[in-house]
């Protein structure tokens, strides 16, 4: 999916990386003449990438950044709990993600476009929300959960 790049670093190696605004960091290599970006050279013209969207499979595949900071949980819900709007579709900002921990018992979450998939989690285990991304919950009875949400550490 599309995520706007915040800034940019480079590597161990020197390579630029994109920082974008889910948390990644994205190779941008100039390697003529097989890979050709010569804008990453210079500091002007990377700066006219800020805000460009590259497309982010690893938000695709629903990959936890490195880097992430825990700065908010909810307290715990159950099934007559939990609140109306986890059950309908809803996201997080971009830049934040999110972690259901199911301490008890069983629930259904469902992630919507572009990912589209359905998870049992099942306790004790945790399931990603990834930012921006509608998704929802279903119970199946009791069940026991909370959330607690994580943004990017690193600053453009
Ligand atoms: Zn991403």
């Amino acid at each position: 999916m599309k995520r706007a790049i915040l800034g940019f670093r480079r590597d161990e190696q020197g390579d630029w990386v994109a920082n974008l605004d889910c948390g990644h960091g994205q190779h941008v290599r100039h390697r003529p003449p097989f890979v050709n970006r010569p804008w990453v050279q210079r500091e002007e013209t990377r700066n006219g990438m800020l805000g460009i969207e590259l497309d982010c499979p690893r938000c695709d595949r629903m990959e936890w950044p490195d880097d992430l900071v825990a700065y908010r949980r909810t307290g715990e819900f159950d099934e007559r709990t939990l609140p109306s709007g986890f059950a309908k579709d809803h996201a997080t900002k971009r830049g934040v993600w999110a972690r259901i921990h199911v301490v008890s018992k069983a629930l259904k979450y469902h992630v919507g476009e572009p990912i589209q998939r359905s998870f049992l989690v099942e306790a004790p285990a945790t399931a990603v929300i990834v930012p921006a991304v509608p998704h929802r919950v279903e119970t199946l009875g009791p069940v026991r959960f909370f959330v607690e949400f994580w943004r990017a550490q690193r600053m453009p």
